[in-house]
């Protein structure tokens, strides 16, 4: 079960229930309480294992007091004591897959056929026997309630059941005498009583340290989950949705680095919106803000490479890196954007008069590394910008490449830096 799906009231609301009122129950609400039996269910598991087979060796020690004391009915006894064996090495089984129900219920049967088989075998011998025999029942009460953690209502069930078996043996055997019965009993009952106010206790424990583990839990995922939200905002720009200039910085960084490590092309081209002074002066800065959105979207639409990336480089400038992207297909990518900015860049116009000069169009430059006089990569940003605005000089609504400028430079090889 997702934890993270759990809301921090349900915890809240159980911890403070547990606190003031435990009287009203242990048991949490249907979700809470699925995620506490799935995450205690393997430690008690484990532990009801390794005491089953610790009370299995016990048990089986009976069999010495059973020669000792039951001589005609010995053999009846071994093939009790052989028959409750084999149960308990069968139940230990159970405790790691069985629904909650049948692995309670089967700790409870433990209990049952351990006391039961005693005061069976032990029934008419004498007064003392038989109530050490009664004794024995607290010893396997403990052992289930305080030691295998047996869930509370469970505990309630077993403590009843048990007792209604010993006033049943008292009252089938007349071993006892009343007084001796009571005197038996008496003390019998007060400790269970305590048993079970431990279980209680120790199970409520149980549950106030399990939420109190969960709630740190979730207060960590969510401040994970804020962290991350926290990281995503400082990387990215409000008003378009696209990188910002911060994280455009660290990408191209780590995106250089690849290329020169890598010796494959890194291309860039930077975008700078014609005469948007003009649609600000004309339609208002809101359009404005408007048209920036609009081309911010459609960069990204029409980006395909996996690992390109796009960026607002401030006001109505845009960047994209083009990782692995030769310089003849980055200026194709540049020109689908600028063909798809002039059909699309307009959201619809305030002001009818204006629509004639209010066209978006976008001039871009690109560069691409390897090339000519590019050492760093801050000198293919500058390529990428000196082409843009020779695109600018030259009319706009148009892409220029860097590629013009180093035809006329020489060919030599430069070794790039990073
Ligand atoms: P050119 O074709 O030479 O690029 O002309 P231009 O008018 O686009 O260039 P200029 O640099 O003169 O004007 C850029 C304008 O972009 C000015 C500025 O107010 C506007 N601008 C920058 N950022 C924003 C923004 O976030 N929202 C809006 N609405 N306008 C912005
Ligand atoms: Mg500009
Ligand atoms: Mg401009």
């Amino acid at each position: 079960m997702n934890k993270l799906a759990l809301k921090l009231e349900p915890i809240e609301r159980a911890t403070a229930r547990l606190r003031n009122k435990p009287a009203s129950g242990l048991r949490f609400e249907p979700e809470l309480e699925a995620i506490f039996d799935v995450s205690t269910r393997y430690r008690h598991a484990r532990r009801r294992l390794w005491l089953g087979w610790t009370i299995l060796f016990m048990y089986d020690l009976l069999i010495l007091s059973d020669f000792r004391h039951l001589h005609s009915n010995f053999r009846f006894a071994l093939a009790v004591r052989l028959l409750v064996t084999l149960w308990l090495a069968f139940s230990s089984t159970l405790h790691f897959h069985a629904r909650r129900v049948v692995r309670e219920l089967n700790v409870v049967s433990i209990a049952i056929a351990i006391v039961c088989s005693n005061l069976i075998l032990y029934r008419n011998l004498s007064p003392v026997l038989s109530s050490v025999s009664q004794v024995n029942t607290l010893v396997a009460l403990l052992m289930i309630v305080v030691l295998a953690q047996l869930r509370f209502p469970y505990a309630v069930f077993a403590t009843a059941t048990l007792f209604a078996m010993q006033l049943w043996s008292i009252h089938a055997t007349h071993i006892m005498t009343v007084p001796q019965a009571i005197f038996t009993i008496r003390p019998i009952v007060v400790g269970e009583l305590f048993i079970l106010l431990a279980g209680f206790s120790m199970e409520r424990e149980e549950r106030l340290s399990f939420l109190s583990a969960l709630r740190v839990d979730l207060q960590r995922e969510k401040l994970v989950a804020l962290n991350r939200e926290l990281a995503l905002l400082s990387s990215q720009d409000s008003l378009s949705g696209l990188a910002n200039r911060a994280s455009f910085d660290s990408r191209f960084e780590d995106l250089w680095n690849q290329a020169v490590e890598t010796s494959k092309p890194l291309s860039v081209v930077l975008f700078d919106i014609d005469h948007f002074k003009n649609v600000n002066d004309t339609q208002g800065h809101l359009y404005g803000d408007e048209v920036i959105r609009r081309v911010s979207q459609l960069l990204v639409q029409s980006l395909r490479g996996k690992e390109d990336f796009a960026a607002r480089y401030g006001g109505e400038e845009f960047v994209i890196l083009l990782p692995d992207t030769s310089h003849a297909v980055a200026l194709k990518v540049a020109q689908r954007i600028r063909r798809m900015v002039e059909l699309a860049g307009s959201p619809a116009f305030n002001d009818d008069e204006h629509v004639p000069n209010a066209f978006t169009t976008l001039s871009g430059g690109v560069a691409t590394y390897p090339g000519v006089g590019i050492e760093h990569r801050d000198e293919l940003l500058r390529e990428a910008d000196v082409a843009l605005y020779a695109a600018k000089d030259a009319g706009r609504n148009r892409i220029h490449s860097a590629a013009l400028q180093w035809s006329e430079a020489s060919r030599r090889s430069v070794r790039p830096r990073r």
